[in-house]
């Protein structure tokens, strides 16, 4: 059995989920709605993972399921090899959620807010690390104030303390830098990189592409309700290094420049060429080298980069069963 097994040995994968399904029933004046749609998700063990999507995607519905704050509608569910059905407490025990939203009793102090949260999850008071936590998240001169005092930053650093209490070996942050300024954010990453050194699973939620490459060693993209890429961050960002580059010509063209066949190119308008191209695999001066070769002249150009949005319409082109699906 599973759960026999975790006891003994460490689990290969920190979370897992297979098939998991959920959608909201409807509410008044709204339709229900599919929020995630078969999920099959593996976290390893020790990885800081990235699950990454835009508003909406079904982020914070995937890690609330784990948490045991959303019930799905479907699938199954492994936290730490503990099935959420067969064992709810259990799993609850081995994950700590930070939530999305700043929410703490404003007059409750850091050390009574933790040692609340140490009662709740039945943590006995010899064994309670209160200081040591929030020690670790900078926190200590501040035990004994009330919340409200605090600024955005250390009410964040808090929700990550409370959610340590109980020692989980997987921490999941959802949307931890919403609202934290770059200063903080910097702390609050150099944190979650130590925690994870010393062995704990972190998933973070994020929209933000750069804080998910900067930080997870993998990522896990959803759009929709549904996963469209889970790989090692290396790959993720090496498939994703297409550029598009705009060149505005000094004449008309009726077609693409012969010297220019060997690249990707689209004739938009008659005097704009737009080049795409790999970053990792030719440079803008070869590109260049060939429009001069044409014997046209450049009077403008521009690059540009995918932004999220570009990568998931790569990533969800040629699926279109979401388009034909009611939302
Ligand atoms: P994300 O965290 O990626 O922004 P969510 O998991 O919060 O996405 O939401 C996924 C979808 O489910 C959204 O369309 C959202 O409006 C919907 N949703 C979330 N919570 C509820 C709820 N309690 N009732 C109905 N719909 C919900
Ligand atoms: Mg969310």
């Amino acid at each position: 059995m599973a759960t026999a097994k975790a006891r003994a040995s460490l689990p290969t994968n920190a979370i897992e989920a297979q098939g998991l399904d959920k959608t909201y029933k409807s509410q008044p004046g709204q339709p229900e709605k599919h929020a995630l749609k078969t999920i099959d998700l593996a976290v390893p063990r020790g990885s800081l993972f990235g699950l990454l999507g835009p508003n909406g995607a079904g982020k914070s519905t995937f890690i609330n399921i784990l948490a045991g704050l959303v019930i799905k509608t479907g699938g199954k569910a492994w936290v730490w090899d503990i099935d959420i059905d067969a064992q709810p407490r259990s799993a609850r025990a081995a994950i700590g959620v930070v939530p999305q939203e700043l929410s703490l009793d404003a007059f409750f102090t850091p050390r009574e807010i933790m040692e609340v949260q140490a009662g709740l999850y039945g943590v006995a008071p010899r064994k309670r690390r209160t200081m040591e936590i929030l020690e670790a998240v900078g926190l200590v001169d501040k035990a004994d104030s009330y919340a409200r005092s605090l600024s955005g930053g250390m009410r964040r650093r808090l929700l990550v303390a409370k959610a340590m209490v109980h020692n989980p070996p997987v921490l999941v942050l959802d949307e931890p830098t919403a609202g934290v300024d770059i200063e903080l954010r910097q702390q609050l990453w150099s944190y979650i990189r130590e925690l994870n050194r010393r062995g704990t699973t972190i998933v973070l939620t994020t929209h933000y592409l750069e804080e998910a490459e900067e930080l997870c060693d993998s990522i896990a993209i959803i759009n929709r309700g549904r996963l469209i890429a889970c790989e090692p961050t290396r790959d993720l960002v090496g498939r994703l290094d297409n550029k598009a580059l705009q060149l505005t010509m000094d004449r008309d063209m009726t077609a693409v420049p012969a010297a220019l066949e060997g690249f990707s190119v689209d004739l938009q308008e008659p005097r704009q060429l737009v080049v795409r191209y790999r970053k990792n695999e030719t440079g803008i001066g070869q590109i260049l080298a060939a429009v001069q070769a044409s014997g046209l002249a450049v009077v403008d150009l521009s690059t540009e980069e995918p932004d999220l949005e570009d990568i998931f319409l790569e990533l969800t082109r040629g699926d279109n069963s979401h388009a034909a699906e009611s939302r």
